[in-house]
């Protein structure tokens, strides 16, 4: 199954990736975990990306695009994939579309998160990641076993810089602006189902399942 994660920052899109991605069996890709392993690598692209990154801006498309084009075509993808923020504007979805039907496939879901503002910005605020494998906690919703510590694999957590009231704030906004018009392109396609994003992460998740299980 292909599946697209949507939903503003902070909505729960990689905590319920990664429960979606053990059930189901698909990779889960997303591109902000990408950038922030190429800005932490001091690659060209991540070099290219951390600018934008910093200010809650988004990188440019071509630049995500081709990530993303290169990275469904591995042969992990054949039975399915799961992307996580992306795409984030109508150009990367045209895109997106464009690259599917010449590979002859097509999105079976788009799960449409729906969180309202105040929610996102605790959410936002209090979030912790693991430094080596992106796993996402909660100073209060979601705590590690042993404080600081990674549960998966014992990494040392921290908060992202583009995590503070200011930078959260102007990624709200840009979701608004440039990746909110997304719902009405998919919604028209027929392959949107919204998902209320503000229960407790099982709760959601079953959700999810009944909305995947409703496809298949
Ligand atoms: P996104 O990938 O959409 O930006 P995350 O999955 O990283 O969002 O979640 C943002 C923050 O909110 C994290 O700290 C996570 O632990 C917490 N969180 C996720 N889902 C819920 C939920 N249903 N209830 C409370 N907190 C949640
Ligand atoms: P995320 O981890 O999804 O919150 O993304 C973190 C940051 O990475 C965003 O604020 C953007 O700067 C960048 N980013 C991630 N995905 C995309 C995308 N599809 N298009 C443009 N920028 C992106």
């Amino acid at each position: 199954m292909n599946i697209v994660l949507l939903g503003p920052p902070g909505a729960g899109k990689g905590t319920q990736a990664e429960r979606i991605a053990k059930t189901y069996g698909v990779p889960h890709i997303s591109t902000g975990d990408i950038l922030r392993e190429a800005v932490a690598a001091k690659t060209e692209l991540g070099q290219k990306a951390q600018a934008y990154m910093g200010r809650g801006e988004l990188v440019p498309d071509e630049l995500v695009i081709g990530i993303v084009d290169e990275r469904i075509q591995r042969p992990d993808c054949a039975k399915g994939f799961l992307l996580d923020g992306f795409p984030r504007t109508i150009q990367q979805a045209e895109a997106l579309d464009e690259k599917l039907t010449r590979q002859d496939k097509r999105l079976d879901v788009v799960l449409n998160i729906v969180v309202d503002e105040e929610e996102l910005i605790k959410r936002l605020t209090g979030r912790r990641i693991c430094a080596t494998c992106g796993a996402p906690y909660h100073v209060l919703f979601k705590q590690p076993q042993a404080p600081g510590v990674c549960d998966v694999d014992a990494g040392e957590l921290c908060q992202r810089p583009d995590d503070t009231e200011e930078v959260v704030r102007n990624r709200l906004e840009v979701y608004k602006r440039q990746t909110a018009p997304l719902i009405e392109y998919y919604r028209d396609r027929d392959i949107l189902v919204d998902i209320d994003g503000d229960r407790p992460v099982e709760q959601v998740f079953e959700n999810i399942r009944s909305a995947l299980e409703a496809k298949v």
